[in-house]
């Protein structure tokens, strides 16, 4: 297989990168799109875009996980200077089961959100336990592309972010996860992006971008379409929401 475009992953956490992203290319992962987390990713991706060109994809975000009240300002300052370089907003979002305060969330992310509308960037969107709320968000900012990131929230949800044409993504944690399966199972193969979100461990594995392959047979074998389709389906996808070009 060739020209697969791993959406989603942390490449500045993944040791041993050079040899990682050689070994994706070798399987046909001809391009990354990095995903950053606060201001140290986001720099790292702008670099390892200039260090690897044409394979990584940079994207700038502040995901709820590493947000600090006093870094808000300055980040978001960072992000709104630097966007236009890059393919997306990523990764943003909310995260209902972590500590950090559901007002921060929701201020910083609809700053984000603003920022990416008036940019006309994709915004790629953690939704774990606030599925509703951050589709409800997206879609008040009015963004025309969004993709819900390995989303396993609730069907009903999923409709509305279909019906808006808004994407999810995938991961390898297809193979074990009903929610996901039954998310992926749900959603037509024109608005699914496939990721790693590497170098998140899959039952207790480290993943890399070559994995992707391994979503694409998950998605694959629960959609029964042929592998070579999922995968050229996917990249299609993948390259129109990013306006990636063909690699
Ligand atoms: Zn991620």
């Amino acid at each position: 297989m060739r020209g697969l475009i791993d959406a989603h992953a942390h490449l500045n956490e993944i040791e041993a990168l050079g040899e990682a992203l050689a070994e994706a290319r070798r399987v046909g992962v001809a391009q990354v799109v990095a995903m950053g987390m606060e201001r140290l990713s986001n720099e790292q991706n702008l670099r390892l875009a200039l260090q690897y060109p044409g394979q990584v994809r940079p994207a700038l975000g502040y995901h709820p996980w590493s947000l600090e009240a006093e870094q808000v300002d300055a980040t978001l300052a960072h992000i709104r200077e630097h966007l236009p370089q890059c393919v997306a907003l990523g990764e943003v979002g909310l995260d209902y089961k972590v500590k950090v305060p559901k007002k921060l969330q929701q201020e910083v992310f609809a700053r984000l959100l603003e920022i990416a509308a008036e940019q006309d960037k994709p915004a790629v969107v953690h939704c774990r336990f606030s599925h509703l709320r951050a589709y409800a968000m997206v879609r008040a900012a009015g963004l025309r592309r969004a993709v819900f990131h390995w989303y396993s929230g609730p069907l009903d949800v999923l409709d509305a972010i279909l019906a808006d044409g808004y994407f999810i993504s995938v991961t390898p944690a297809l193979a074990y996860s009903p929610p996901h399966r039954a998310a992926a199972q749900h959603a037509p193969l024109d608005r699914i992006l496939v990721e790693t979100d590497s170098p998140v461990s899959y039952q207790g594995r480290p993943s890399r971008p070559a994995d992707l392959l391994q979503t694409i047979e998950q998605l694959s074998q629960l959609k029964q379409i042929p592998m070579e389709e999922t995968a050229r389906t996917t990249a299609g996808n993948a390259r129109r929401f990013y306006d990636l070009p063909a690699a």
